[in-house]
């Protein structure tokens, strides 16, 4: 069903609510989804709304106006009541079961007064529903949450930037016919309907709910230490593995991150390895932590191997990866499926970058380098094979060919388009047209070819080698570098 349209935008453009206008055609009025002319109707049983003058189906007017007036709301007075910080902790211990525990801290913080604010102002390459400065010239921001609330990369982004959200809950209001004033309190002032998206007091308070599972465990294997003997089998002491995976996990990521860098060789400042932060489409949230450790740490156990020195190829099941991740970082059994899925999602990424050759959910190692194996460009000739026993081996990749795959999901499109803008700043030269062509990619019925692309590419102004590149920038494709090996000839071209 639609819902009912509220606030509304006048000739002027100003947000005004439907008990300030005149009925009906008079309110001169539009919508602010579809910006078609709006009809108050303001009858005496049923509460007052405005509909399109059409009769037109709207299917975002609503949840757009809302939206709309809860961000003008925020400009216009600049000021925010904050929440609480919660902190809900939930750990599954493989003999001791469930532990959860949450946290509600109450902040000095009661309100932001921004000395300014922009609306969708864009962080990093996610745009912010309002973000604004504090005297002291911190910047803040604050999501309106309709039908959308803030993404988990957002959110990650956020946090890894220290950069203070809160996202205010306005979906319950979606059916009430409120004055822009009584929306003001909602907006403003509700301390209930709002949460934090990123505090840098959430580390040290999950911190501090690690430490009380950590103890909490110590409490149970000496309870379990003291039982009587006639038990049958007396458990075990907590091994030697999950006493060491507990301090893992106490570890605030920014040291996990260091001590990965170091095993990986990393230079200060030089880039994190783009494969070892994909963003799987399933599984990644079950795994309690950052997707750039969890890549990074598995990466370093089952595949890295900087020497190379081993005579046996390194093989391993998904199980055996499954096991050590979710010891490692803590995984609660209900989700195993989910952190399963994120697994395969990620190691099968690694075997099209040539690290390992898959069967089913078996793989052995091929590469165990830092960076996926020599991209020959432009592509070279097969090599001629050589004598040493090592390089004639079958597994030796000869050649690389660069892939692509359209991506199941595509950013918003405001999101790609500002990517695509930003990618032809980088693509100096270009005349490219990044709305032209953003529109039209989003509006393509069919999955267009490799040549349709570069057409609408060079079609856009844009520089048709450039076309892969841009389309990985804006998010739409993932690219993979697919192994050639030496010898066989797929059967269609042995005709
Ligand atoms: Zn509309």
């Amino acid at each position: 069903m639609h819902h009912r349209i509220v606030f509304a935008l006048d000739r002027q453009g100003r947000l005004v609510d439907i008990h300030s206008v005149p009925q009906g055609l008079a309110c001169g009025c539009v919508c602010p989804g579809c910006g078609g002319r709006l009809l108050a109707k303001q009858g005496q049983i049923r509460a007052w709304y405005f509909s399109h003058a059409s009769g037109a189906e709207c299917v975002s007017g609503a949840e757009t106006a809302l939206h709309l007036a809860a961000k003008r709301l925020i400009l216009e007075h600049r000021s925010v009541a904050l929440p609480p910080l919660v902190v809900n902790f939930r750990r599954l211990h493989p003999r001791f079961g469930l532990f959860e525990r949450s946290k509600t801290v109450e902040l000095p913080e009661k309100v932001w007064r921004l000395s300014e604010a922009r609306a969708e102002s864009r962080i990093g390459t996610y745009i912010a529903d309002v973000a604004g400065h504090l005297d002291d010239r911190t910047e803040v921001i604050v999501e309106v949450k309709v039908r959308h609330e803030v993404e988990p990369e957002k959110a990650k982004y956020l946090r890894a930037r220290r950069v203070p959200c809160i996202e205010i809950d306005l979906l319950p209001l979606l059916e009430e016919s409120l004055t822009l004033q009584e929306l003001a309190w909602h907006v403003l002032e509700s301390g209930t309907n709002r949460s934090w998206v990123s505090n840098s007091a959430y580390a040290e308070i999950e911190a501090e709910l690690l430490a009380e599972y950590q103890a909490w465990i110590a409490r149970k294997s000496s309870d379990v230490a003291g039982v009587p003997r006639h038990q049958p089998e007396p458990p075990k002491q907590p091994s030697k593995a999950d006493e060491a995976n507990a301090r893992y996990q106490a570890l605030p990521d920014e040291m996990k991150r260091l001590e990965l860098r170091t095993v990986l060789g990393l230079a200060n400042g030089a880039c994190w390895p783009r494969h070892l932060q994909v963003s799987v489409r399933e599984g990644a949230e079950a795994i309690p932590s950052p997707i750039d450790v969890w890549q990074g740490a598995t990466f370093v156990r089952f595949i890295y191997d900087p020497i190379g020195g081993r005579e046996e190829t390194k093989r391993f099941s998904l199980s055996h990866v499954y096991d050590w991740v979710s010891g490692r970082f803590g995984t609660s059994e209900p989700v195993r499926h989910q952190v399963s899925a994120a697994l395969r999602l990620f190691l099968g990424y690694l075997a099209k970058c040539g690290f390992l050759e898959r069967n089913g959910d078996a793989f052995s190692v091929l590469h165990g380098g830092l960076w996926p194996p020599a991209r020959p460009e432009p592509p070279v000739h097969l090599a001629k094979p050589s004598t040493s026993a090592r390089a004639v081996s079958k597994l030796t990749a000869v050649a690389l060919r660069r892939e692509w795959t359209w991506r199941e999901r595509w950013p918003l499109e405001d999101v790609a388009l500002l990517r695509a803008s930003d990618a032809t700043v980088r693509y100096a030269g270009a005349q490219f047209n990044a709305q032209l062509f953003v529109g039209m990619l989003y509006s393509m019925s069919i999955e267009p070819s490799e040549t349709a692309v570069k057409t609408l590419v060079t079609q856009c102004g844009g520089i048709a080698d450039a076309a892969f590149d841009l389309l990985k920038d804006i998010g739409v494709v993932e690219e993979s570098w697919r192994m050639l090996r030496g010898g066989v000839e797929p059967p269609w071209r042995c005709t």
